[in-house]
């Protein structure tokens, strides 16, 4: 049999499970399961929504570089938004070091004095920071429209959608799978796990033991801010990535930029969480917030190595990893659905992406013990 003419099932319909959807699609019959009633519940329905080609290490950053193209093109950017990293007044020699950092990975960083950052934004005065660093280039990224234009592909191409399906158990078969939900059972040649925090979970469902992947969560909510000029703020990102704040449709959102480890859950900000962003906003500039407006949090899944998991387990014929996208999860989408593709087909990775098949697959986190 071609590799083609597979069946596929993908379990999670966030926007890793939707971006390997739609691609493959193409060219096999895929069915993908999502245990809630609605496409992107989880991760992908409470993302800050940022493209940065300077955010994460070297994979995660060739990454969003080979997602860029895809993105610009599906017109999924929706603002050039920019990124401002800053320091408090101490913190300069700390901003002169990832300046330079920064500006060997993009040549168009810059470094901006505190008057600079100041006219920038004008909620953080000079005298409270030592000045920053400037990514112009960071994008906002418009997720709704990712999240259904990857949907509206998939069943365009011939997909199945099934909501309200959780994934029980996966039993091998002699040439495939039984996947067993709560409400039936799939038979498939390839099972995809694109679940995202219940990564390792589906994996034992599998009889497999988990990688070790680790959902960490992150805290947000929204403000307001009396200031004209805000839509055309960059995001802010403290440099010791205490808080970050980033207009959004004429409000802001503020967030702990928090990791604390958590099992996998539909995740709610805890109220201390959202007191501590807010008194760090607050002490680095000069917004007053106040009460914040609709506090939410998200799981962002992280491998041990912090760099996204992807390819065939070699303990399992045809279980395929797609998880650990971590806080990058839209921005490497697309680049790492083409490369699941290539992955199933057995094909080799194109060179200029600058990332390797080793460096993605599950078998760097496996040993003896496993
Ligand atoms: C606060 C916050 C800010 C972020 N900011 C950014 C950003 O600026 N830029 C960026 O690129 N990324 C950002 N991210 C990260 C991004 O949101 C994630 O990396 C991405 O959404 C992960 O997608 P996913 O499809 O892997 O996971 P998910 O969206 O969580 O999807 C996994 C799906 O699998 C389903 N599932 C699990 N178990 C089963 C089962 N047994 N049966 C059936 N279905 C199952 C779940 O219900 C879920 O819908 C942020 C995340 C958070 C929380």
């Amino acid at each position: 049999m071609g590799e083609n003419s597979k069946t596929i099932i993908i379990i999670g319909g966030g926007i890793a499970g939707l971006s390997a959807a739609a691609v493959l699609a193409q060219s096999s019959s895929v069915l993908l399961l999502e245990r809630e009633k609605q496409l992107g519940y989880h991760a992908s329905g409470r993302s800050a929504a940022l493209f940065s080609e300077t955010y994460g290490n070297r994979v995660v950053r060739g990454l969003s570089v080979a997602s860029r193209p895809a993105l610009e093109n599906g017109g999924f950017f929706e603002h050039r938004r920019g990124a401002l990293h800053i320091g408090g007044v101490a913190d300069a020699a700390a901003i002169d070091e990832l300046a330079q950092e920064l500006q060997a990975l993009l040549p168009s960083v810059r470094r901006l004095s505190a008057s600079e950052v100041s006219a920038m934004v004008s909620v953080i005065p000079p005298d409270k920071t030592c000045g920053g660093v400037y990514e112009a280039d960071a994008m906002d990224i418009d997720t709704n429209k990712m999240l259904s234009d990857r949907a509206t592909q998939f069943k365009a191409a011939g997909g199945t959608v099934r909501l309200g399906e959780e994934v029980m158990e996966i039993r091998k078969t002699e040439n495939g799978f039984q996947v067993v939900t709560n409400t039936g059972t799939y038979e498939a040649d390839i099972v995809i796990n694109a679940s995202g925090a219940w990564a390792d979970v589906i994996a034992e469902r599998a009889g497999l033991s988990g990688l070790g992947m680790q959902p960490k969560r992150r805290t947000a909510f929204m403000f307001d801010a009396e200031d004209e000029a805000l839509r055309e703020w960059p995001l802010v990102v403290d440099l010791h990535e205490q808080f970050y704040f980033k207009p959004d449709a004429g409000r802001l959102i503020g967030s702990l930029a928090d990791e604390t480890d958590t099992p996998p859950c539909d995740a709610y900000p805890e109220d201390l969480d959202v007191a501590i962003a807010v008194d760090r906003i607050e002490q680095a500039t000069t917004l007053h917030i106040g009460r914040p407006a609709t506090p939410w949090a998200g799981l962002r899944t992280f491998s041990p190595d912090r760099t996204p998991v992807v390819g065939f387990d070699p303990r399992l014929s045809g279980f395929f990893w797609l998880v650990g996208q971590g806080g990058y999860g839209f921005q490497v989408s697309l680049a790492l659905a083409d490369m699941t593709a290539k992955l199933i087909r057995h094909e080799p990775l194109p060179d200029e992406l600058g990332v390797s098949a080793e460096a993605l697959a599950p078998e760097r986190f496996l040993t003896t013990k496993n």
